[in-house]
């Protein structure tokens, strides 16, 4: 038994389905607000629970709430929970975002329950992931397309991932050419030691371009636990969350 589900037998799925009502509660209020706040309507944010290390469990709580969107960031894990899902709640028309980065080889098993790649940051990573989800609708394991995000690097950091600025054109027009990729737009995380509120801006921007290229490419996901009101305030469609939501996480991550 992990931490996590030491924790959740414990308190039982009652006070767990109380908790999580609760902390979803307080960050609808807090995008609402940041909405508000930028003459946004609350409607056009979206939110991503992140649950990675938390169990199935949780997850179908979530989905309890209303909630449909998840997001892992190992592939190993992911698949496993999206399976524990469809069994705990096999009515549930789930979404699985995988939002870390991405070694190439884990593109093929990623096909097989994965809709969405918020990641992705590299040519041969677009290459990877088309002729992944070719194979995979190939042999029936799946029919749709895959939404993919461009991960976008403001310091062009390498350890966090994400493609450079001055990459992104040229990376959106590589998905937008895939038959079995979807280009939604963009994602970013906000480096350390840099003003988020100068990152998102900066994002926004990138974001713009790309939607000026690719019209139906809308998305913006930006914004976490710690700086959602921020990316709220510089066009964020969609916020990925997870401390602010679960908990804090027990253990390592990313
Ligand atoms: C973990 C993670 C999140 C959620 O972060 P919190 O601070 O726990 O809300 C969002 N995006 C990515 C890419 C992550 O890895």
């Amino acid at each position: 038994m992990t931490a996590h589900e030491e924790e959740h037998d414990r308190t039982g799925p009652d006070a767990r389905r109380d908790e999580l009502a609760e902390a979803l509660a307080e960050v609808r209020a807090r995008v609402a607000d940041a909405a508000r706040a930028a003459d946004r309507d609350p409607a056009e944010v979206d939110l991503l629970a992140v649950t990675k290390t938390w169990p199935a469990a949780d997850v179908a709580l979530l989905t309890d709430l209303g909630l449909t969107a998840f997001g892992e960031n190992k592939e190993q894990e992911g698949a496993a929970k999206a399976a524990e899902l469809a069994t705990l709640r096999p009515d549930v028309p789930a979404r699985w975002h995988v939002v870390g980065r991405l070694q190439r080889n884990k593109a093929r098993s990623l096909a097989r329950w994965a809709h969405a790649v918020d990641s992705v940051d590299s040519a041969r990573l677009v290459d990877a992931l088309e002729s992944a989800v070719a194979k995979a609708v190939d042999t029936g394991e799946r029919t749709d397309p895959l939404a993919v995000l461009l991960q976008v690097s403001v310091d062009a950091d390498p350890d966090r991932g994400g493609a450079p600025v001055d990459e992104v054109p040229a990376l959106a027009d590589r998905v937008a050419g895939c038959a079995h990729l979807h280009l939604g737009g963009v994602m970013t995380v906000a480096p350390q030691g840099v003003a988020p509120e100068e990152a998102f801006a900066t994002v926004w921007e990138v974001a713009a371009g790309v939607r000026a290229a690719h019209p139906h490419a809308t998305t913006l996901s930006a914004g976490m636990s710690g700086d959602l009101e921020a990316a709220v305030a510089h066009g964020s469609t969609v916020v990925r969350v997870g401390t602010a939501l679960l908990g804090r996480r027990w253990l390592p991550s990313v």
